[in-house]
């Protein structure tokens, strides 16, 4: 049986964001999770580019929940 790390949620909140968009989104789960789902929601919603620096930039964004 393999042993379950238990990560620690972070959380982050998209009117935290830089948009034109009145967005009050939060996203939490794993570090991986959000990250995946955020910049989903980035691309899709707020027009971004996926990128490296979008990563970059949405990981900073990220806070203990
Ligand atoms: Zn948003």
């Amino acid at each position: 049986m393999s042993q379950r790390i238990q990560e620690k949620r972070k959380v982050i909140d998209c009117r935290l964001f830089p948009s034109e968009k009145n967005c009050s989104l939060a996203i939490s789960g794993t570090e991986q999770e959000v990250l995946t789902v955020a910049v989903r929601h980035a691309v899709q919603e707020h027009g971004h580019q996926d990128s490296p620096e979008l990563r970059q930039q949405l990981k900073t964004l990220l806070k203990d929940e």
